[in-house]
């Protein structure tokens, strides 16, 4: 029966095995097919909830070549579901290209809610969460990493992000020269699993006892920035802006030419180029 047809985006658990909930496990029992990002990786979710529904891999490398023909094959041939490694599919995972491809063929899509690291590390962080920005992965490089935290500096509400394992530390150490100390940050590593461990405080004093301990830095990261306290200076002004411009300049002058540091950072911070050129050629007067 063409047009029919369900995709169900199925979230799997992000550490403890069950968590998933009970329409998730009968939707991926009564399915035709389930994709995966890694059928070796899922082999074992499936079996430890009895599921034995075929599977398709479908990961990052060939989901924009197969979506088309994959929403045409669930409508002409039955349901199907798309899970990811870990989690809620689409977030930081395969799914955006597939779901696109569902909507335009008539095929319905269907959400069977779970776990998503985004939000249990946003509950369990203490910062607000009135109101949040999931910024997705930082950059793996430097210069592109610093410059993505400063454009994040400003944000009034708490913004999260997701961090690769080996990273964190640089990460979090480009993060306070972008914003600073003193701003409250958190950091949520291994939610759900056995070492699950959510540090709290300023972002120094983070960075502080994550790099002072090899463990902390082992295994999957959230990091949490709360957002910016309302200043009373004048948007632009450069005393609203100090910090972050005179950290990013220290940070950037060693490695590129001041005219090219000068034009980056007055990128990012919106100030005029002349004015962050003139910032910098003080404080290297200074040294
Ligand atoms: N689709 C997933 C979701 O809904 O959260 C995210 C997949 S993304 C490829 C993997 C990243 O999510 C990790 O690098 C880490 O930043 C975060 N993550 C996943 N599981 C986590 C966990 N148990 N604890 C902390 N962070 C986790």
């Amino acid at each position: 029966m063409s047009g029919e047809h369900t995709l169900y985006l199925v979230a799997t658990p992000i550490g403890h095995l069950d968590d998933i909930g009970l329409r998730a496990i009968d939707t991926l029992r009564s399915v035709t097919r389930i994709y995966v990002e890694d059928t070796r990786h899922s082999a074992g979710l499936l079996r430890h909830h009895d599921i034995d529904t075929p599977m398709t891999a479908l990961h990052e490398h060939n989901e924009r070549e197969r979506a088309g023909e994959i929403a045409e094959r669930i409508r002409e041939h039955g349901d199907a579901a798309l899970i990811s490694d870990a989690g809620t599919p689409a977030i930081s995972d395969p799914g955006y290209r597939l779901v696109r491809a569902c909507i335009e063929a008539g095929v319905p899509v269907s959400a069977v809610p779970g776990a998503s690291a985004v939000l249990a590390a946003l509950i369990v962080s203490g910062l607000p969460t009135d109101r949040f920005e999931f910024a997705g992965f930082a950059p793996a490089r430097t210069v592109a990493r610093l410059g993505w935290y400063a454009a994040l500096a400003g944000r009034e509400h708490t913004v999260i992000a997701y961090e690769s394992p080996h990273r964190i530390v640089d990460s979090l150490v480009d993060l306070v020269a972008a914003i600073g100390p003193d701003r409250q940050i958190a950091v949520a590593r291994e939610l759900t699993k056995r070492f699950e461990t959510v540090q709290r405080g300023s972002a120094a004093r983070v960075l502080e006892r994550v790099s002072a301990d090899r463990d902390q830095q082992r295994g999957e990261f959230v990091i949490l920035i709360g957002g910016q306290a309302s200043s009373g200076s004048m948007p632009g002004a450069i005393g609203e802006q100090a910090l972050s411009v005179d950290t990013l300049l220290q940070a950037l002058t060693p490695h590129l030419p001041p005219r090219t540091v000068a034009r980056i950072v007055a990128d990012l911070v919106g100030l005029p180029k002349r004015q962050v050129y003139a910032r910098a050629i003080e404080l290297s007067d200074r040294g």
